[in-house]
């Protein structure tokens, strides 16, 4: 097993049948040995820097009705709130002062965000800030609205595919949802010249190794700048409320290995994993993860923001509780760096954008 590791390691792929065996491994020694060489890999690129993002879950109204997430438009129970445009911009600064150099704006699909809105947001962003990035994270919407927003200045942009396999896509989704779309939006985002931001849910209902392997597999093939998985939790005013949660162990075996796929690749700890361990973030750092998104959110926002049940922000993490992160971030050998953290293509050294802005390639996707 071993060798398989040293051969994703080296090849950066592996044949399914051997990624098959390595996603059904548990033998502690070939997992030690894997976390190993994601953070070797991980620390040949980007150091022993750890990038934070300040997330700012701005509305929670959302169109869709995703069958797992906690704010669906069908959930009466959820308790809506959407951020003033000064709101979002006083977060971000409260942000910045604190060393955060990149934002993420995240929300429900959310109509009163209209281009024109969410535009002027994003040019107020960069413009009382321009050393810092802007990351979206608004769900899909159309070629133009995407290229408004990165003509806006917007640099990034996280939509995950959730799964790669469209008949597990319409299991997780209502019928209206269509899993050619989320390709289409996500291939749209990268042609523009987005850093694009992909990623999964690790235990979904239903979901099988099969599954797992078609979406490292979109994965090397994508070549996204950002991964973002996380384990599956359940709301309980969902449909799939009554599920088991993913599990710790399986999420990081994944992060290990897109780490191996992809060793520029930036990679978050997501809060779903530190909610279902207080130690998730640094195991997450452990097998190879480079990033956190701390909640800039304002206090009464952020319980409302529950994709999930149980959410680590709810039990503390909030944009005070940096310099505990920097304390926990030093206990595992990794410094969190105030920078605006940006990928870093195989070819240079210095963290660019795989496109510079105004260099755009027409879209060659359906537009979505
Ligand atoms: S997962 Fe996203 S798109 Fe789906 S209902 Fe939740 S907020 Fe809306």
């Amino acid at each position: 097993m071993k060798r398989l590791v040293d051969r994703l390691a080296a090849e950066r792929r592996l044949p399914r049948a051997d990624m098959l065996a390595l996603l059904a491994c548990e033998d502690a020694q070939t997992l030690a040995h894997l976390f190993a060489r994601a953070r070797q890999a991980r620390e040949a690129v980007y150091g022993k820097d750890v990038y934070i993002r300040g997330l700012i879950e701005f509305t929670n109204f959302c169109k869709n009705d995703c069958l797992y997430c906690g704010i669906r438009r069908s959930n009466a129970r959820a308790r809506r709130y959407r951020l003033s445009r000064e709101e979002i911009l006083a977060c971000a600064e409260a942000g910045y002062q604190m060393g955060f150099r990149t934002v993420v704006l995240q929300g429900g699909e959310d109509a009163y965000f209209t281009d024109e809105r969410l535009c002027a947001i994003v040019r107020a962003l960069k413009a009382a800030r321009p050393d810092r990035a802007v990351t979206l994270s608004v769900g899909e919407r159309s070629r133009e609205s995407y290229q408004a927003l990165f003509d806006a200045g917007a640099d990034r942009y996280l939509l995950r595919h959730e799964t790669a396999t469209k008949a597990h896509y319409e299991r997780l989704h209502p019928p209206e949802m269509s899993y050619e779309r989320r390709m289409a939006c996500l291939a749209c985002l990268k042609s523009i010249g987005y850093q694009t931001g992909c990623g999964f849910m690790v235990g979904s209902p239903g979901q099988t190794a099969e599954h797992l392997l078609a979406d490292l597999e979109f994965i090397a093939r994508f070549q996204p700048q950002m991964v973002g998985i996380g384990p599956f939790i359940p709301h309980r005013d969902t449909p799939l409320g009554a599920f088991a949660a993913g599990t710790v162990e399986l999420t990081l075996k994944l992060l290990a290995i897109i780490r191996l796929l992809l060793p520029n690749v930036l990679l978050p700890a997501t809060t779903a994993l530190a909610t279902l361990d207080a130690r998730g973030c640094e195991k997450g750092m452990l097998a190879g993860a480079n990033v956190v998104m701390p909640n800039l959110s304002p206090a009464q926002a952020r319980e409302k923001y529950a994709l999930y049940e149980g959410k680590a922000t709810a039990a503390g993490e909030t944009a005070n509780a940096l310099s505990d992160l920097r304390r926990r971030m030093e206990s595992i050998g990794y410094r969190v760096a105030v920078a605006c953290g940006d990928h870093r293509s195989s070819t240079d050294g210095e963290g660019i954008l795989t496109r510079k802005k105004g260099e755009h390639d027409p879209c060659t996707t359906p537009n979505p």
